[in-house]
């Protein structure tokens, strides 16, 4: 039996597979995945999840009846560990092996490791999926002390989540401010301002060099600038990487993540890769890009689908990210690197503004707190090449939103 198989059941892969048979792909479709669990959100692990808001079950993107409504066979708790691409198959742990005319790669990221002395001690945390999630879930509720290291979107959430459970909570940022390639500084401050409201101790510019253990258990950190810090919980959020060992192996054009078209192809025909694990040219960064995001794994993944059933969308989306700390939502829309030029719209002390980021007048990106209309507005102004001036961005009167109407008009 051959047709289409997909590696990894998130977003990614299970958009392929859905775009696939929207489009009218009619030959067998199987998603091979190496966890257990039905495809999941990923999301709410560092926020509802640890608050004990929702529940492992309430996780669940489609349930079993969904996929084989659809006539997509799960093939869950395999782990595929080659690429023939002259046979046409894939080898997976068990020793079994699978034909496919089309293949689709979505086997997402994994968290950096940190490598120093101490990082294997019992107590040094990662958070990736929902089995990472549960385990920390148990650890939180244990522990007292907890340092985050990283002051990107996993420290800080996980920071915000354990700060809300009445942890002492500790960041250790190596940068000068937070989440420094995501977002503008004004935002850093705001999110710094907040973090230190709810008792958080954030340390920008600082590192860990060492972790100490008791009894095998992680017991304290060591700081670059000498200091040493208590810790019966550590969790390690310093990025990302591409899961394109498989791809690279399999001799696919690999740098950091498997290069892609805007279908989603390879340069080996009937072979895809979507999602964390890709690489593309963006229009919006205007080079090459590898995103960590639902909404471009799901509108990537949704491209290679409709590619494989020949009918062509090419993945062109805004790039988009949100995170939930506090009561406060960071939604962030577009990509700001190489701005320069920035205004404040709404306003910072009463936490509902986003800041408006322009290159050579351009408008390319909005950060916001807690106002999802102006990034409903800008996704669409940053598509079509639409740009309030930065007067008009910053005057709160001014309605932005009417700038769309020449592209209602258009379409009309
Ligand atoms: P993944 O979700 O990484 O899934 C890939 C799957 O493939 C995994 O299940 C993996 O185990 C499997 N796999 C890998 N190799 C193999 C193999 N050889 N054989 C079989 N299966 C394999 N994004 C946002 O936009 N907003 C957020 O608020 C947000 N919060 C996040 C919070 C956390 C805690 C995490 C971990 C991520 C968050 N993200 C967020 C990022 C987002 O979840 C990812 O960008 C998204 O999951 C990527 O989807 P994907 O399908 O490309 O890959």
């Amino acid at each position: 039996m051959s047709g289409l198989v997909i590696i990894g059941a998130s977003y990614a892969g299970v958009q392929a597979a859905l775009g696939a048979r929207e489009a009218g792909y009619s030959e067998p479709v199987t998603i091979v995945a190496d966890e257990h669990s039905l495809p999941y959100e990923r999301p709410p692990l560092s926020k509802a999840f640890l608050l004990d808001k929702t529940r492992e079950q309430k996780l669940v993107l489609r349930d079993e009846a969904f996929f084989a409504s659809k006539e997509i066979d799960l093939l869950l708790g395999h782990r595929v560990i080659r690429i023939d691409r002259t046979a046409r198959q894939v080898a997976l742990v068990d020793g079994a092996r699978l034909d496919f005319d089309k293949l689709v790669i979505a086997t997402g990221s994994r968290a950096r490791r940190i490598s120093i002395p101490g990082a294997e001690l019992d107590g040094v945390c990662y958070l990736r999926t929902v089995t990472d999630a549960i385990d920390l879930k148990a650890r939180l509720g244990r522990a007292g002390e907890i340092v985050t290291v990283g002051g990107g979107f996993i420290g800080l959430e996980v920071a915000s989540s354990a700060a809300k459970l009445g942890k002492k909570v500790t960041v250790i940022e190596a940068a000068s401010r937070l989440l420094e390639r995501a977002v503008s500084p004004v935002v850093s401050r705001f999110l710094l301002d907040a973090h230190a409201q709810a008792g958080v101790d954030v340390r920008l510019g600082e590192t860990v060099i060492s972790m100490t253990g008791d009894a095998g258990r992680i017991a304290g950190i060591d700081l670059g600038s000498g200091g040493r810090l208590r810790a019966d919980l550590v969790v390690v959020g310093i990025g990302g990487i591409a899961n394109d060992e498989l791809a690279s192996a399999a001799e696919l054009k690999c740098a950091n993540g498997i290069v892609v078209d805007e279908h989603g192809r390879t340069e080996v025909p009937g072979i895809y890769a979507a999602g964390d694990c890709a690489n593309h040219y963006n229009r919006f960064a205007e080079g090459w890009l590898r995103l960590e995001s639902v909404q471009h794994a799901q509108d990537q993944g949704k491209s290679a689908g409709l590619a494989i059933a020949d009918s062509h969308e090419p993945y062109d989306s805004v790039p988009r990210f949100w995170s939930d700390q506090y009561d406060l939502k960071l939604q962030i829309v577009g990509l700001s690197g190489g701005c320069d030029q920035m205004v404040t719209r709404g306003s910072i002390q009463e936490g509902r503004f986003s800041i408006f980021h322009y290159r050579q007048g351009r408008l390319v990106a909005v950060d916001s707190i807690n106002r999802p209309g102006d990034q409903m507005a800008a996704r669409r102004l940053i598509a079509a090449r639409i740009s309030p001036t930065p007067g008009q961005a910053a005057d709160g009167s001014f309605d932005i939103k009417a700038l769309l109407k020449t592209i209602d008009k258009a379409v009309v």
